[in-house]
């Protein structure tokens, strides 16, 4: 049992058949001229380990295989990749939460057997988000709504490993003033945010929009659905504007590592939370396994 991070490679063989076997994690496996490296061309899942646990990993796997078909990688070995992230994640020291990566790239230049490993390792600690709530700037992604079948191209929907744009959304949030953010498209439909699912409380609803905008299907919009449901409330995929947002009852970003946190102002005007709901939504997402 390792209380570092812990590494398990793939090889992909032609059939696409996988084996994975563990290697040392602090050193260097991964090819300058991979490019995954060079271009940000592959793929990418974080999966939350809660008490074990590789959390809606079947939802990961799903979401994985279509980011490859999307990209026009070969299929991912759906049932490798779960026995790994069962190895990594059991092969590391025990802790509340951890985080599975799993990485898929086009592999060496010229070559064309593709790149990829698990890695588990602590996970950051969203404590505060989770708490104290979360100031969010609503930022134009300045793709239309129907970019998916306007431009396949651009991979929205794909969970690609080039991610420098979202990346950059949070730093001008974060020299804005704010923690995060919530992308819109340029006719105006709330999308998710850089690397979370905008979730809403609408009087009895709980929306959450539809991935055809060109978005992830966010596994953790999943479970907190799955616990809406449980409670006899109604649970809607539907198209948000941002008036929605800001006159819900309370908006939440929702992701594997944070889980739930509460927005507790949008565009700087400050909105309600609601503690008792984000008590109970959180406390789900940690204690129940799926
Ligand atoms: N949308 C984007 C762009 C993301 O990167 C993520 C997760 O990182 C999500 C949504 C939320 O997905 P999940 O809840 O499956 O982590």
């Amino acid at each position: 049992m390792s209380s570092s991070p812990v590494l398990f490679l793939a090889e992909i063989h032609p059939d696409g058949a996988t084996t994975f076997s563990p290697a040392d994690a602090s050193a260097p496996h991964v090819r300058v001229d991979d490019l995954g490296v060079t271009r940000g061309d592959g793929i990418f899942e974080s999966v939350a380990v809660v008490d074990g646990h590789p959390q809606s990993l079947r939802h990961h796997l799903e979401r994985f295989a279509r980011s490859a078909a999307l990209l026009e990688l070969p299929a991912p070995d759906t049932a490798a990749w779960a026995q790994a992230v069962a190895d990594a994640a059991a092969a590391h020291a025990s802790a509340p939460e951890l985080l599975a990566k799993l990485v898929l790239t086009r592999g060496v230049e010229g070559g064309d057997v593709p790149t990829g490993w698990v890695h588990v390792f602590p996970a950051h600690d969203y404590g505060s988000q989770r708490t104290a709530g979360i100031d969010v700037l609503v930022l134009e992604r300045a793709y239309p709504s129907d970019v998916v079948t306007r431009a396949p191209w651009l991979l929205q929907g794909a969970k690609t490993l080039s991610y420098a744009l979202n990346t950059a959304a949070q730093r001008y949030a974060r020299a804005h003033g704010a923690d995060d953010v919530v992308f819109v498209s340029s006719d105006g439909d709330v999308l998710e945010g850089p690397n979370s699912t905008v979730l809403a409380r609408l009087a009895d609803r709980w929306v959450t929009p539809p991935p055809d905008l060109g978005i992830l299907d966010g596994t953790t919009a999943g479970r907190a659905f799955a616990w809406a449901a449980g409670r006899g409330d109604r649970t809607e995929v539907a198209r948000l504007r941002v008036d929605d947002l800001r006159v819900a009852d309370a908006v939440w970003l929702l992701s594997s590592g944070r889980l739930s946190a509460p927005v507790r102002s949008l565009d700087g005007v400050p909105r309600p939370t609601d503690a008792a709901l984000q008590a109970e939504l959180l406390h789900h997402l940690l204690t129940v396994h799926d």
